[in-house]
């Protein structure tokens, strides 16, 4: 039976960073892909931010460079609009991408780092030892089914996950934790080239927003992203993005080219993501930002975290929980506080009425502000309205 030290489960920017940082630091790494296809469809906005590329030692590449965008602007149901320039706006706000090429490019890093890919290869369940510990798993691919062991597996198998339920890790979130979104690829518009557009309120999209990213002059991903709880029968959130298209003349005349649907973790961050022999990285670890819905930074940030301690595994040989702490440890060190900040953050937007979204909004047009982060809005908005703040000031 083939024998890997590391076999990583999905070959999304998670799963590619994971693998690549194994492979870098001497690890056998086999990386199984379900999809024909690295990165596509694609799923997602597409927006992401320049400042965590250096961190994950990612080549800027002009050929998934879609667009640029100085900024962003975030609008409120009154139509009052503050713009935020691109080094200030969070992790998915700067660059536009081409995913499907980006993905490519990422999975392409890894195999040159020495990691194997396996396309049509579906991970059907995993192995364990007599102990608990997982040590491989099973494939279902065109050669037929076959098993593979591994010193450990790496579950990276997006929002879909089912790796870490499999291996005894509780990832299930409830309907107030996900969103149910879906995007339009619009050609023929003309967004603003300059912002990448986030539009707040009640009528628009309950408990979330819609999103225009502009992927050149006349086109851009228009998406909308609403709380599986405020959604009542399928096809609402479909509902909302044709409303909110509807009243903009300039993207009511435009042709839709492409339809993206998706699910987004917007939870508070597991309680574990390691087993012996097993860990969870990206959409399947639940590391997205629950309140901007980006996952494509905090995935590859965790990954290479991931892909760094497996390798120290490898030369110790040891592939228990307690080693792999060092994981589970580091990311929550990068990642966890502005992840429970960002989700109560979330929860409490959940509950604004559009009056309130209004004022904040316009407390933050005529403020010089220079970080989109929940810390610096709230203060912002309490030197001017402080009951607005005083509900929500545990988060300060
Ligand atoms: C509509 C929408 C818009 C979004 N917009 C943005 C955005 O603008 N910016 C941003 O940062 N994030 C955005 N996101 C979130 C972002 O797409 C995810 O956070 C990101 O893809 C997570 O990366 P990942 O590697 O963890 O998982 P994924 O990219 O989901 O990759 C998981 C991979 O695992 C494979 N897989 C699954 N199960 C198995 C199996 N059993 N065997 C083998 N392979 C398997 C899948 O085929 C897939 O290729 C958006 C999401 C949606 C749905």
């Amino acid at each position: 039976m083939e024998e890997f030290d590391v076999v990583v489960v999905g070959a999304g920017p998670a799963g590619s960073i994971t693998a690549k940082y194994a492979a870098m630091g001497g690890a056998t790494v086999l990386m199984l892909e379900k999809r024909q296809e690295v990165g596509s469809p694609v799923r997602c906005g597409e927006g992401i931010a320049r400042k965590w590329i250096d961190e994950v030692g990612i080549r800027l590449d002009k050929r998934w460079i879609a667009h640029e965008v100085k900024g962003a602007k975030l609008v409120s149901p009154d139509g009052t609009e503050f713009r935020i320039d691109e080094e200030h706006a969070g992790s998915e706000v700067g660059t536009i991408i081409e995913r499907d090429i980006f993905d490519k490019a990422l999975a392409e890093d890894a195999v040159k780092a020495g990691a194997e890919l396996r396309l049509k290869s579906a991970v059907r369940s995993l192995t364990f030892e007599e102990s608990g510990k997982v040590n491989g798993v099973k494939v279902e691919s065109l050669e037929g089914t076959y098993e593979v062991k591994a010193g450990a597996v790496v579950g990276v198998d997006g929002f879909e996950s089912q790796i870490g339920r499999w291996g005894g890790i509780n990832t299930s979130i409830k309907p107030n934790d996900i969103t149910s979104a879906i995007q339009y690829r619009m050609v023929d518009i003309e967004p603003d080239p300059d912002y990448a557009e986030f539009f707040l309120g009640t009528t628009w999209a309950p408990g979330g927003y819609v999103w225009i990213f502009p992927k050149s002059e006349t086109s851009a991903n228009v998406g909308v992203g609403i709380l599986l709880s405020n959604v009542n029968e399928p096809g609402d959130a479909r509902k909302y993005l044709n409303k909110f298209i509807e009243n903009r003349p300039y993207l009511k005349k435009g042709k839709v080219i492409e339809i993206v649907s998706g699910g987004v973790p917007v939870s508070a961050p597991l309680d574990e993501t390691v087993k012996d022999g097993l860990l969870l990285v990206g959409d399947a670890a639940r590391q997205t930002n629950p309140l901007t819905r980006g996952g494509i930074a905090n995935g590859c940030i965790a990954g290479k975290i991931a892909g760094e301690t497996l390798s120290e595994a490898v030369k110790e040989g040891d592939f228990s929980s307690s080693f792999l702490m060092r994981y589970e440890n580091g990311w929550r060190e990068r990642l966890e506080e502005e992840l429970y900040r960002d989700w109560m953050a979330k929860e409490k937007l959940i509950g604004l009425n559009d009056d309130t979204l209004n004022k904040m909004i316009s407390v933050l047009s005529e403020s010089d502000i220079d970080e989109l982060s929940v810390y610096r809005i709230l203060e912002e908005i309490r030197k001017r309205y402080p009951e607005l703040v005083r509900e929500i000031e545990d988060l300060l």
